[in-house]
């Protein structure tokens, strides 16, 4: 399948699970604490090339490919390299510097549940949600036993991998992925006729 039609599929994915996310925030009321970005300092996400494919076009067409390239390579942290953070002081303020590409684990951490050994659905979501809205997390946790319908992360990384099996069933650290991903449109178009979207830089 060509990179264009997997990035299509994929962003039909994201926008699908927007909705459901949308429909699952208006039920239950949980969001994420404004200018908080605790959940993207965590050195040990783990993410699929394939959610990183439609940010990795964008950089690609941007012209600026080769460029994040050397730049991930030589990031000196297991920080995503897509995370900025406000302030030094405190690197848990801050935000993904390209929020509407993001993955799609970054779209699913605190809004989706997954399976315990019993297959019970349980929400994964952050301490500070849990601990600040501690009502209606707690409400939400009854609604989900309950049949409240919730994104269910299984179920999503197995529509992702319909899309390309070999880039989304590879489980790698965040910043391999966004690297494998930007690989990947690289060697697509290392032989062919570039996209009319192209901007050429310098
Ligand atoms: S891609 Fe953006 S939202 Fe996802 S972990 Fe990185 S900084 Fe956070």
């Amino acid at each position: 399948m060509s990179i264009q039609r997997r990035v299509r599929s994929v962003e039909l994915l994201f926008h699908q699970l927007e909705k459901e996310i949308a429909q699952f925030q208006s039920h239950t009321k949980l969001h994420c604490i404004a200018g908080c970005g605790k959940c993207c300092t965590k050195p040990d996400v783990d993410a699929t090339p394939l959610e990183f494919l439609p940010w990795a076009y964008h950089i690609f067409l941007e012209g600026m490919a080769m460029q994040v390239l050397e730049e991930i390579k030589k990031q000196p942290t297991a920080i995503c390299h897509l995370y900025r953070s406000l302030t030094l002081m405190d690197n848990t303020k801050g935000s993904c510097s390209d929020y509407p590409h993001r993955g799609l684990i970054c779209r699913l951490f605190g809004f989706a549940a997954g399976r315990d050994k019993l297959g019970l659905l349980r929400l994964a979501t952050c301490k500070i949600i849990k601990e600040n809205q501690s009502e209606d997390y707690e409400r939400t946790v009854v609604a989900i036993n309950n049949g409240l319908s919730i994104p269910i992360f299984s179920d999503y990384y197995q529509k992702l991998a319909q899309i390309d099996f070999r880039l989304g069933n590879q489980i790698v650290p965040i910043n391999r992925a966004l690297q494998l991903a930007l690989e990947e449109v690289l060697h697509y178009y290392a032989y062919r006729p570039l996209p009319l979207k192209f901007k050429k830089v310098g």
